[in-house]
């Protein structure tokens, strides 16, 4: 029993037998694969909580006792 997909890259039908699946050629894989290299996924998630900034810059501010330390 053979499986399809669509290919990641442009959306084609992409059997499983196919030898380059699951893309649809080779091009589409190396397509993927720039994505993946110039950052168009990103996996780390910038810091969005107000409080948490805001405590995290007054604690820079107001925190005489480490400022020989810089
Ligand atoms: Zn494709």
């Amino acid at each position: 029993m053979s499986k399809a997909l669509f290919c990641p890259t442009c959306h084609k039908v992409v059997l499983a037998t196919d030898e380059n699946f699951p893309f649809c050629s080779d091009r589409c894989r190396l397509l993927d694969l720039g994505k993946w290299a110039s950052g168009g996924y990103k996996v780390s998630t910038p810091i969005q909580d107000p409080d948490l900034l805001e405590e995290l810059s007054r604690s820079k501010r107001d925190n005489p006792k480490h400022e020989d330390e810089d």
